[in-house]
């Protein structure tokens, strides 16, 4: 680094250059060193975060993994009773709070063990998977479907009263009942109906559309009882 200043004589003439000259070069290479460190570090810092970023993706990946096992019933893909029931005991104590109408429609497929029993157990299974297609086809959205047992499930309809469930079983029984499914068996189900009251809890709004499924049953069995 050459630094010079002019010098002038008494009579204002030019004499020579006053300055210094300083050998920078340990300090440009300590720059230079820097300056590549510095590249090194950011270069490393990117490779780290895109490093993180993947093992993110893959940590959310899995944890939407689990929790799609841990939700829902694995031969069907509809939740599973774990699911239903926080679902379902959110949704009752909204209906609680606002006064929102709420029903639970429960059903059985009817003499499943003789469908196991004369076609064997892996006949059962597409048929509880032809059946869990037919049912989602043919409820709403805010509906809450699940299979809660081997042969069982549960609807839960918020917006809904005792009459517009019943008419909803109805309408699933008649399309169980006409549906031909892969076995040469007809398949019907029966069903049990509740329309949550004031006086209700979640245990006695559960054991009512038990019982009603357990009448249904009792009473012949491809129909629907209401409690
Ligand atoms: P009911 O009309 O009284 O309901 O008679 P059911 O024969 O349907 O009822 P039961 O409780 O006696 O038998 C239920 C049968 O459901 C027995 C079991 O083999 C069958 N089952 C339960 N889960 C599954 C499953 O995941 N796959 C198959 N294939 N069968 C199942
Ligand atoms: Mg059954
Ligand atoms: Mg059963």
């Amino acid at each position: 680094s050459d630094r010079g200043v002019p010098f002038n004589d008494p009579e204002g003439n030019f004499a020579c250059y006053i300055g210094s000259c300083i050998d920078v070069t340990e300090q440009v290479e300590a720059r230079e060193y820097l300056r590549e460190r510095d590249e090194h570090l950011k270069l490393l810092v990117n490779e780290r975060t895109a490093e993180l970023k993947q093992k993110q993706i893959a940590m959310e990946e899995l944890n939407r993994t689990l929790e799609k096992q841990a939700t829902t019933d694995a031969l069907t893909g509809i939740y599973n009773r774990m699911k239903f029931n926080e679902i379902f005991e959110q949704l009752v104590a909204q209906a609680i709070r606002y006064k929102i109408n709420i029903s639970l429609i429960m059903f059985d497929i009817d003499n499943f063990k003789l469908i196991n029993d004369t076609y064997g157990h892996q006949a059962g299974d597409p048929i509880l998977k032809e059946i869990t297609k037919l049912i989602h086809e043919n409820i709403r959205h805010i509906d809450t479907f699940a299979r809660c047992g081997g042969e069982e499930f549960m609807i839960l309809t918020p917006h809904t009263d005792e009459e517009s469930a019943f008419k909803l079983a109805e309408k699933l029984r008649e399309i169980i009942r006409t549906t031909k499914f892969s076995v040469e068996q007809h398949i019907t189900c029966s069903f049990g109906v509740t329309q949550f009251k004031d006086r209700d809890n979640i245990d006695s709004f559960l054991k009512q559309v038990d019982d009603s499924l357990y009448r249904s049953k009792h009473a012949g069995k491809d129909r629907v009882e209401v409690i």
